[in-house]
This record gives structure tokens, sequence and C-alpha cells, in this order.
């Protein structure tokens, strides 16, 4: 029964309020508009629906679930309308009059802060949910009617925002909502991307926002065809399939394939799926992808894929980077939890404790998921640790403690005994010597290079493994992490090495040649800190390595490739006292003290450690020159 009496009431002063600066608002985002209005539209569905599993009857026949959008083009009007739970007189009046969210309530406050604070009042509509009042950022005049479910009667509710709406009693058939928005000039002008008398716009924004919404959105789509008959078709514009809400046991591993190449656009199915729905402090479902490729920007800096996040299968943000730490942004995927607000927006998001407890709960996810791959496939692991290992060894490096140590049982490298294979750090210690105290390792090129390396000669002859560095990170991030379960690490390139060579007799060298060592030190003065005899070396007469503290050769060369000079590393020359090079040295040294040729073979000596270093000798000319006067001097 209407009573046929039309009220006109004054808007709450917040509301008012929130409503002047919807209206006037330079905000650029309007278009989520549609997504607040389609997501009160599916919340009033899913309503009526959980209350008809106790109340049978209130549906009266109606139960096809939809919500539909339509267009008058001639008036401009846009107009969406959903069978949902509706709403009776009063609620009309409590809900869309005043202010009683506790979303517009917060942004109320922050708003009148605002304003004694004389900030910029630009985006604070984007900081906050506030849902219906964002029709008025596209429409002159909104019409809304409504009917709750066993009701005689509906409810039309019309505003242009400007301080007063008018509420009557009206006849409406069917159950739900309908939303009628008098679009704005600058909503219809043609060509316009946000013309929004335009179906493919608002199938567009559709796509964007509520493409997953679990309810169809419909639209009658007119075309004229050939004959110049209008023909219409009604199409369903959002797909309807937010995968991640389904039961886990219930979905094919094709099912995420196909949704993950669809949806991040792949052409490779994932490596690894990573599906969990949680339920406690925080209510969240994510769906996560582990990619077989790396895209080839993921190390340019301006990188910002993130992870997309949706609020009751609602689009909220693409693309958010505080989800993950930065070095597993190769982690494709999304987080749909009720506790985001639909415009949470990027600078809000530092401050979201929700927030900040899901991506806790991901890393790990994420980390766990890794671990047993690598226990379990580890062909697999080794194709993830070809295309992403050093974003791993970049965690290592950029972080400290505990976040470090949750990453280091995902190390593997080849060694010196893993024939080609990659092995984690468990597995060295595992098999290490008896009396072994340190995890060694050597840096270079590639196995062929650091296999005939003079360092790994003594190594080598005694058996023990060394792990092969030949990644640029790798000694940077070993040189952070420093021990493994308490072992030390150990450069086969730097200090000593503190192994006992038994067929060495070192002591009487030492004694017989520390004045030659000082001589030699002399005439290389400004390119060595020290020059000692070798316990590393067995066939090879020379070689270079860096002191136990501070920088290594090999990293001084990555950080000269990088443009950053950080001075240089220090250089330690080691001499061979089994070599016959050296009873050559000796026998000048005897003969004529720290004489020119002397001078000359000390020079020598550098340049020739330096090469199997990889550094260029520093005057090629004079190099190559000495060597072809040795070379016609000898007989
Ligand atoms: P929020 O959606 O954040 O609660 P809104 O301003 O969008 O804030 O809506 C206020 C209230 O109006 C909603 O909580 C709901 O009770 C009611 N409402 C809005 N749209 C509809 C609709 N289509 N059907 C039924 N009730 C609605």
């Amino acid at each position: 029964m209407t009573t046929e009496q039309v009220e006109e009431k004054e808007f709450q002063t917040e509301t008012q309020k929130m409503l002047d600066l919807m209206i006037n608002s330079i905000y650029t985002n309007q278009e989520i508009f549609l997504r607040e209005l389609i997501a009160n539209a599916s919340d009033a569905i899913d309503k009526v629906k959980f209350q008809s599993l106790t109340e049978t009857d209130i549906l009266e026949g109606d139960s096809d679930f939809e919500i539909w959008l339509d267009i008058d083009e001639a008036n401009n009007v846009f107009i969406i309308e959903d069978n949902g739970i509706g709403m009776t007189y009063d609620e009309v009046v409590e809900n869309i009059g005043t202010i009683a969210q506790s979303g517009s309530q917060m942004f109320i406050e922050k708003l009148q802060k605002q304003e004694a604070e004389k900030e910029d009042a630009v985006n604070l509509i984007g900081q906050f949910g506030v849902g219906f009042y964002s029709s008025f950022m596209v429409a002159e005049k909104v019409t809304l009617i409504t009917r709750a479910p066993k009701q005689d009667s509906g409810v039309k509710w019309e505003s242009t925002g400007d301080g007063t709406y008018t509420i009557e009693e009206i006849d409406k058939a069917k159950r739900g909502t309908t939303i009628k928005l008098h679009l704005r000039e600058d909503f219809t002008s043609d060509g316009d991307e946000i013309d929004l008398t335009k179906q493919h716009n608002i199938e567009r924004l559709v796509k964007k926002y509520s493409n997953y919404v679990e309810y169809p959105i419909k639209m009658k789509f007119k075309e004229e065809d050939e004959e110049g008959e209008v023909q219409t078709e009604v199409k369903t514009l959002n797909t309807m399939k937010p995968l991640w809400t389904r039961n886990k046991n219930e979905i094919e591993d094709e099912e995420y394939n196909e949704f993950y190449k669809e949806v991040f656009k792949d052409w490779n199915e994932p490596l690894e799926v990573i599906h969990s729905q949680v339920e406690g402090l925080v209510k969240y479902s994510t769906l996560l992808f582990i990619p077989q490729q790396a895209p080839a920007n993921i190390f340019a800096e301006d990188f910002n894929q993130g992870l997309r996040l949706y609020s009751k299968n609602n689009f909220v943000m693409d693309n958010c980077q505080q989800l993950l730490p930065d070095y597993l942004r190769f982690v494709r995927g999304l987080v749909d939890s009720p506790d985001f607000t639909l415009n949470l927006s990027r600078e809000t998001l530092q401050n979201d404790k929700q927030l900040k407890i899901i991506s806790k709960n991901l890393k790990k996810a994420v980390l766990k998921q890794l671990k047993s791959m690598l226990a379990d496939e580890s062909e697999q692991y080794k194709q993830f640790w070809n295309e992403f290992g050093q974003l791993i060894k970049s965690g290592i490096n950029t972080n400290y403690g505990s976040e470090q140590e949750e990453l280091v049982d995902l190390l593997v490298f080849p060694s010196s005994h893993s024939e080609g294979k990659l092995i984690t750090l468990a597995e060295y210690v595992e098999r290490m010597e008896e009396e072994q105290e340190v995890i060694y390792y050597v840096t270079g090129e590639d196995e062929q290079t650091v296999e005939k390396l003079p360092q790994m000669e003594l190594l080598q002859e005694k058996g023990l493994e060394v792990l092969y560095f030949f990644d640029e990170i790798d000694e940077f991030a070993i040189d952070s992490l420093r021990e493994y379960e308490g072992i030390e690490f150990k450069s086969v390139l730097r200090g000593d090495l503190d192994l006992e060579d038994e067929e060495q007799d070192t002591e009487l060298d030492e004694d017989e040649a520390a004045e030659l060592l000082t001589a030699i030190e002399e005439n290389l003065e400004n390119k060595v800190d020290e020059v000692r005899l070798s316990k590393r070396l067995k066939s090879s007469a020379v070689c270079l390595v860096s002191g136990d503290m501070g920088m290594s050769m090999s990293m001084e060369k990555v950080l000269q490739r990088m443009d950053k000079n950080m001075g240089q590393a220090q250089r330690i020359l080691e001499i061979n006292p089994q070599h016959e090079l050296f009873n050559k040295l000796e026998t000048i040294y005897n003969h004529q003290g720290n004489s020119e040729e002397l001078a000359e073979y000390s020079e020598l000596l550098y340049s020739l450690a330096s090469l199997i270093e990889g550094f260029t000798p520093e005057d090629p000319v004079k190099f190559s020159d000495k060597i072809t006067e040795l070379m016609v001097k000898a007989d």
C-alpha cells in the first residue's frame, strides 16, 4: 500500500559534506563508482540468498540472482538493477541518508582534520570506501528505487546531492534495488573513454573491476544487422570464476593453468601454484603462481610487478608490491580479503595491519613451497633456480638475521664434487671431511676456469669439496651471511688456507727466503700488500690472493663493472717455493741482491698472477716485450 506522500529530508551534516566533496572533487578515478555499486548489489544478493536458507518463502519465486546494467541513451541515464535484499523505508533513511558505516565515518573524520589543517582534499575519496555516494561523482541526480522481500510497497529515494533528498513509497513489483544515475555532462561526451552512455566503456569497467563478482552482470546489447534492424543480445560481462574462492580439492591442475595464463598473460604454465584460504586473525584467500620464466625486465629499476588485491571478488588494486619482499617479486597472483577496503590506496597500505599479517603469511607460504620443491622435485627446482636464484641470493645479501636465515636453505651451488648437480649447504656440511673446519668456495667464470686455478691445487690434491660461485652476487651474499650452522665460509682465493701440505718443507724456505721476499715486495710496493711463500700451490709458480677481510678481487671486478669504485681489494702475491722459478729468483738475489733484473722479474711475476685472476697487465706492451725478450734469451 503506498501513501503517495513525498517527504523531503535533509542529509546528515557529515553526509552532505561528503557529497559536496564528491561532487566538486577533481578526483580522477571516478570510474570506480561502478565497482562500488556492483559491490553493493552483490552484497545485497548475498544477504537475500543467506536469509533464504532459513526463510524459504523470502525469494517469492525470484531466485535467479543477477545484476543488470542498462543505458537510456536518449536521457543520459545509466541504470543498475539487482534482485538482492532491497531496503525498507526506514532502512533507506538509515543507510542512504546518514553515514553510519565505519569507512565513511573515518572519511569524515579525516576530512574534518584536513579542513583544519588546510590540506589538499583531492585524493581523500580514494582512500576510503564511500560506496553508494560515489554515484555523485558521475551523476547530477541519483534515483534509487528499492523493495525489501515480502513488502507491499517499495521506496523511491532521489537527490541531486544539494543538501536534501526526497523519499516516498511507490509500487515496485520485483524485490531488489534499481539505481538510476542521471549522468553529468562530462560523462556523456562522445568518444570519451569515460562516456558512460557507451556500452563498450561499461563493459571495460566491469571487466576491470568486477570480473570475478560471483553473480552474472548482464547487459542487453543493441546492434543493427545488415538490414538495419535492431537486434538485442544479452551478454554476461563478467567471467564470475573466482577460482580462489573454490575448494582446492575440487580444482583440476588444468583450471589453475588456464586461469594463470589468461589472467597473467603468460604463454607458459606456471611452475608452481600456491592456493590457500585462511580463516583466523585475518581472513583471506590467495592464489599465487611461480612462473617458469623470469620477465626480461625483472632486474630493471622500474620493475613494478606486484600482486593483485581483491575484496570479496571486487578488484581493488593491481601491482601491489607491499605484499611480498622484493626478492620474491617474480611471484604472480592475487589476494582477496574482506578486510581490504575497496578504496585502499597505496598510501594507506603502508600502515595496514591486516596487510602486514597477510604479507608475512604469504612470504612464509612461498618459501615453504620452494623448500618442498627443493626437497621433492629437484629438476623443477633447478629450473626455478636458473631463473630466480639470483633474486633469492639478493634477498640474503640485503637482509640480515632471521630474514636471512629463512633463505639460507634455499641456496644451491655446483661444486667440485657434485658432478654438475646443485647442492645445498646442508649437503655440503654433511659430507665435509672430519678435520675440515670451513666451507670452501671459489669464484670464477665457469667450471673449466675454476678447476684450473692454481689456488685450487692443494684442495684438489686433498680431495676437499669446493663450492663454485659463478654468479656475481654469490660472494656478496655469502659475505653477508658469514657462516652456515656455525661453520665459516672460506674463499680459496683469499687469505691463508691453513692447510698442511705434507710434501712441503716450508720452514727452511721461509727463513732462507725472507730477504728475497722483502726485496720483491719493495719492487711491487704500489701493487701488492704482501709477498709470501705459498702453501696452496702445487705445480704453478705464482698466484694472487686477497686478504681474509674486506673485498675480494672478484668483488672488486663486479663493482668496477657496475661503475662503483670502492677501491682495490687487498692483494697478496704468493710464490711457490717448490717451483723451479723460485730457485731462479733465489739465484738472482744471491748473486746480485735487489738488482734491476730482480725488479723486472718481480713485475713479470705480478703480471702473470694478475692475468690468471682475469686482470689485464697494467702495461700490456711492456709485458709482452719482456716475455719476448725472455723467449729470445732462452736456449
Ligand atoms: P557500504 O557499502 O560501505 O556499507 P554504502 O554507502 O555503499 O556503504 O551503502 C550503505 C548501505 O546501504 C549498505 O550498507 C547497504 O545496507 C545499503 N545498500 C546500498 N546499496 C544497496 C543495494 N543495492 N541493495 C540493498 N542495500 C543497499
